[in-house]
């Protein structure tokens, strides 16, 4: 791995309650520093509803991790029109859920209705191919072996994400962290068949859709904090609003999730769950 995450810093969380407060961002890479400044809301959030300020820090981070590795000469290959990796099982954080829920319920009916019934759809396949009961069995992926078979099984059964349309990803803006997290330097179409093909994934020093798993781990008490995205729909009859744990001023907010980071290893805090146990899918 060519660059290490080691550090991170933020500015101390101000008390004032600005309609925005400014937040510098740094974190130590290597012997570089990615600095990024992120504006938050001065008032009362939660961390669901700033989901899109570590969105875009989470690009920015990106850019300068994927920059750098085209300045040593590896290029990322993943682009528009090349949706191999979203027939991958997709942990989505129950705070991309939540958010997800809240914008799915902001669309018109008719377009709900084509979304559900998509979803309902690749249920279906899903479980003619045999899947469902082990995805829903909590445990599958603290054993790697296990993971990694019901990862590829999950691949090769070919069930498009219902967000792709015509192999573009139809929610690019609001997609979860972990779809933005995982690039390819290898040929695209390696990526339809890593069992045979040689996939080579940039590896990044540090990943935010591990940080809000972690935190959902936190909250929900030994699960895994997260949901397999083709379980929106079904996990949206709950009405749950897990953001609301986490909530506070703007910056204090965002303090929560950068302190996570700064324990530099956000993985430990699920008691079970070491690095190498993360979910597989889109790592
Ligand atoms: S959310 Fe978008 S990027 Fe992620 S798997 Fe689905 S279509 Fe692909």
């Amino acid at each position: 791995m060519p660059f290490r995450y080691n550090h991170v810093s933020m500015t101390e969380p101000p008390s004032n309650t600005a309609d925005t407060v400014t937040v510098e961002f740094t974190v130590g890479i290597g012997d570089g520093r990615f600095k990024a400044t992120a504006i938050v809301p001065g008032g009362q959030t939660n961390l669901t509803q700033i989901l899109p300020v570590l969105q875009s820090l989470d690009n920015s981070f990106i850019e300068g991790v994927t920059s750098q590795l085209a300045d040593a000469g590896r290029f990322v290959s993943c682009k528009a029109g090349c949706g191999a990796c979203c027939r991958q099982m997709v942990p989505l954080t129950i705070f991309e859920a939540e958010a997800l829920a809240t914008w799915i319920r902001t669309l018109p009916e008719a377009r709900q209705q084509e979304l559900a019934e998509r979803f309902h759809q690749a249920l279906l396949k899903i479980s003619t191919a045999g899947l469902i009961d082990r995805m829903v069995d909590e445990t599958w992926f603290l054993d790697n072996d296990t993971a990694s078979k019901l990862s590829l099984d999950y691949l090769y059964a070919r069930v498009p994400c219902p967000f792709l349309e015509n192999e573009s990803c139809s929610i690019h803006p609001i997609r979860p962290l972990v779809c933005r997290e995982y690039l390819v330097t290898s040929a695209p179409e390696h990526c339809y068949d890593p069992a045979i093909l040689q996939v080579d994934p940039v590896e990044l020093p540090l990943r935010f859709s591990r940080i809000l798993n972690a935190i959902g781990a936190e909250l929900e008490h030994e699960t895994r904090g997260w949901i397999p995205l083709l379980f929106l729909f079904a996990w949206m009859k709950a009405d749950v609003h897990p953001g609301e744990a986490v909530a506070g001023a703007g910056p204090q907010v965002l303090y929560e999730f950068v302190k996570r980071i700064d324990q530099g290893k956000p993985v430990a805090l699920r008691a079970q769950q070491s690095p190498e146990n993360e979910p597989p899918a889109q790592d």
